[in-house]
This record gives C-alpha cells, sequence and structure tokens, in this order.
C-alpha cells in the first residue's frame, strides 16, 4: 500500500564544512545555511587548513552578513596541559559571537558553560550518542543540539528524533570511520610522536593519519617479521576500509522524521567538493520543502552526477538500514579514490569590473586563479548554485598582462572571455580524460 508522505514541519539546515576561508565562502554561495570549522587547536581535524584568529573573526563576520552561522569545533578529548589554554580560546569565540561550539568532552562543556556561557553548545558525533536517555541527559548539561551517534539505524534515529526536545542532527555524506564514533587508535599507535602538539597522531585528538585506508597484510604468530600477502586485488587487501556515506535518496524520509539539520562531512575536502556536495543537497533539501506535501521525493540525476564528480569512495548508506555489526556493504577492497573530474580554477574579481557586481566578466574577459595545469582544448564547466552548469571550450587564454599561453598551472592566473555570466569563488570543473572525450 502506498502511503502519503508526511508533512515536514519545517525545512532541515543545510551545514557543510568550512575548511578555509574559501571553502567557507563557497559553502555559503553554494546553498549552506552554516558551516563548521575550527580554529588551529581543539579540533578535531589537525591536518585541515583550519582558521586562525584573524580568520576566525572574518569567517564570523562574512556568515552574519550573509545571515547564515558558523559553528566552531572544539572537539577534541582535552589532555591535561590543553584545559589552561581553552579559556581564553572559549572567550575570544564567544567575543566573535559565533553560533555554536561543537564538542563532545564534558570537561570542555564545563569550561564554556563557564567561559563563553552566550554560545549554544552542539554535540559532535564523537560523544556517541545513541539513545535517547542521553539525548535527555545532554540536553539537562545545556546542549543545544546533538549530532547523533553514525552506528545508529534509520529505525533509531526515528525513535530518538520523535521524542527529543534537543535539536536532532545527522550526517548525511562524506567519509566514514569503521571504528566506533571515531574512538579509535590506530593512528596513535602507528605513527610516531610528532609537533604541533608534541604526542602521538591521535585521531582523538584531530591527527588521524587515516592508518584503515592502508594496504594491511598478515604475519603468522610463530614467525615474525614473515609477512604474507593477502590479496583483495593486485595492490593488496583493504579490509578496514570504509566506503563514503551517501544519504541523498533517503533525504525525503529523514526531512519527514523531523531532523533538524543535516551535515555534509569533508573539512579537509577541495573547494570543488564543497561547491558540488553542498549545492547537490541543497536541491535535495529544498524539493523536499517545497514540493507540496502530496509530491514524493524524488533524487535528480544532475545531484547524484555532482556527487559522482567529486572525489570520493564508492557510496554507501553506512549503517542506516545494515547493522554496524554487518558492515559487509560498507567495506571499499580498493584504497584509491574514484576522481572523474578535478577543479579546474576558481573565478576571481576581475580588476575591471565593479567588486560588488555579480558578473565580473560581463561584457569583457573573466580572471580564473588555476586549480589544475590546464591547456587551450578543455572543456570547462562552471557550476551555478542552482544546479545547473554552462560548458565553455577553452580554445585559448591569456595571462593577467594579456601574453596568450599555451598552458597555465595551478595558482596562476589566467583570462578569457565567456559568453555567460559567472560570479567570484565560481567552481569551474574539468574531466580528468584528455582528448576528444574530454570535450564532449
Ligand atoms: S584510523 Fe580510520 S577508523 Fe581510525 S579514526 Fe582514523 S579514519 Fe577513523
Amino acid at each position: 500500500m502506498n502511503r502519503a508522505p508526511r508533512p515536514i514541519a519545517s525545512k532541515p539546515e543545510l551545514l557543510s564544512p568550512g575548511g578555509s576561508l574559501e571553502k567557507l565562502r563557497i559553502a555559503f554561495l553554494y546553498g549552506a545555511d552554516a558551516v563548521y570549522a575550527s580554529g588551529k587547536d581543539f579540533g578535531l581535524r589537525g591536518f585541515a587548513h583550519n582558521l586562525d584568529t584573524e580568520e576566525l573573526a572574518e569567517a564570523s563576520l562574512i556568515a552574519h552578513r550573509l545571515a547564515k552561522k558558523i559553528y566552531v569545533a572544539v572537539n577534541i578529548f582535552v589532555r591535561q596541559p590543553d584545559l589552561k589554554k581553552i579559556p581564553p580560546y572559549l572567550e575570544y569565540l564567544q567575543e566573535l559571537k559565533v553560533d555554536a561550539l561543537i564538542i563532545s568532552d564534558p570537561g570542555v562543556l564545563l569550561l564554556a558553560r563557564k567561559y563563553a556561557p552566550e554560545i549554544p553548545l552542539h554535540l559532535s558525533t564523537q560523544a556517541n550518542t545513541t539513545n535517547s536517555s542521553s539525548v535527555e541527559f545532554w540536553q539537562g548539561q545545556g546542549v543545544r543540539r546533538i549530532n547523533l551517534a553514525r552506528e545508529l539505524s534509520f529505525r533509531e534515529i526515528a525513535g530518538i528524533a520523535g521524542k527529543s526536545k534537543t535539536e536532532i542532527e545527522i550526517f548525511v555524506h562524506g567519509a566514514m570511520c569503521m571504528s566506533y564514533s571515531g574512538r579509535c587508535l590506530m593512528s596513535a599507535f602507528l605513527n610516531p610522536p610528532r609537533p604541533p602538539r608534541g604526542v602521538n597522531r591521535s585521531a582523538n585528538s584531530g591527527f588521524c593519519t587515516q592508518p584503515c585506508r592502508w594496504s594491511w597484510g598478515l604475519v603468522e604468530e610463530k614467525r615474525p617479521g614473515e609477512f604474507f600477502p593477502v590479496q583483495q586485488d593486485s595492490r593488496g587487501a583493504y579490509v578496514f576500509n570504509s566506503k563514503d556515506l551517501c544519504l541523498l535518496e533517503e533525504i525525503g524520509a529523514l526531512a519527514r522524521l523531523g531532523i533538524d539539520s543535516f551535515k555534509i562531512e569533508g573539512r579537509m575536502k577541495g573547494p570543488l567538493y564543497v561547491a558540488s556536495v553542498t549545492r547537490a543537497y541543497r536541491q535535495a533539501i529544498d524539493r523536499c520543502a517545497y514540493r507540496g506535501r502530496k509530491t514524493e521525493y524524488r533524487v535528480e540525476t544532475n545531484w547524484i552526477e555532482d556527487l559522482q564528480k567529486v572525489s570520493h569512495r564508492p557510496y554507501t548508506k553506512g549503517n542506516l538500514f545494515e547493522s554496524a555489526q554487518t558492515h559487509n556493504s560498507n567495506v571499499e577492497t580498493r584504497i584509491s579514490y574514484l576522481q572523474s573530474h578535478t577543479l579546474a580554477g576558481l573565478v576571481r574579481p576581475s580588476p575591471d569590473c565593479d567588486p560588488m557586481s555579480e558578473d565580473p566578466g560581463a561584457g569583457g574577459k573573466i580572471l580564473v586563479e588555476v586549480r589544475s595545469r590546464l591547456v587551450p582544448g578543455r572543456r570547462l564547466e562552471f557550476l551555478y548554485p542552482d544546479g545547473s552548469s554552462a560548458s565553455h571550450f577553452l580554445d585559448s587564454f591569456e595571462d593577467i598582462n594579456g601574453n596568450r599561453l599555451s598552458e597555465a598551472h595551478p595558482n596562476r592566473w589566467i583570462r578569457f572571455c565567456v559568453d555567460f555570466p559567472v560570479f567570484p569563488f565560481q567552481a569551474i570543473r574539468v574531466s580528468n580524460e584528455t582528448g576528444p572525450a574530454a570535450e564532449t
């Protein structure tokens, strides 16, 4: 029997990664309602660019000028020496009026309540909240929003969301850990201590090197040093390597559960990932809310294309419909990413155009910062926030002084004409295939 879809009470927030000022701007341009970022310390992505104190201030200004939100991750599990450094940092974040602190450690929660009492608290997925009683507990501690554990099934999320008086957030897209809620010591064990933290590269301090993705073998107990290769393919075995989460198909069903925020993983990913994934989920969320209560949610081909054209591992729905104990469909047997397209460049404001204009190319040449090697003859795709793309055959280009170039390498700025409007920070992608196939 076909059941009519339940009405959606309110549109869920789209929360994208803001690993740098550039990516934060791109996330907002392509439809994020909010971004999450981290300072140089105390976030769980130590290898991401992250924002220094001035950049955090700028990020907060950018977000608020656009009437959007910024949440700052302070979600490491704090060690004793960190305790003295955290209060001034929390006070600084309160001065910036960031919209929430993302925490995992109860000790940080206590400090945040004392030193930044005006900033709402969001609980990180690392805190491993798996039931409604835990939700109630954290609510009693002053937490406004909880990102549920990634191990939960659809049925469990529905049960928790139905009872919760606090906001509920879930991850809908991005890399996953094989360990339980990221509680993992593989990286700490397998990497020697090194700066900047002076401790080993522990995932729980934000310095995971992802050894779960490495190629693994077998050693027999009585023959130490003798390595027995285990081969899933010609390159080895990747028994701990998880596929990437993708819940695009389930956005309609999840929105009906009353989830408050859909979060995209990926503070270490590049601008093309941020632009493509954000715009795909933006349209998906808008489709649920705007298409009337009787219209069924349906995934569009161009949304899927966007997710396929970023660097990713094969996708899975994670634990949504399969128990975390039977991870078969979540294990990826290759170490390499799928990457059919790459970021060709980003549109920059043209110096001879009005910097406030949304169309720096109007009536002239556009300025592009190259991010992968370009030669004449490539077909470029300019991405728009509404999900559309404009195609441009790059027959020639020049440097900023007007000299014609035969190639351009990353970080070079080039100019050329296009016959459609563009905007600053617009992402341009190009197929990794060269030759005629790339020019279709
Ligand atoms: S080693 Fe792998 S499973 Fe462990 S925390 Fe890092 S990414 Fe997650």
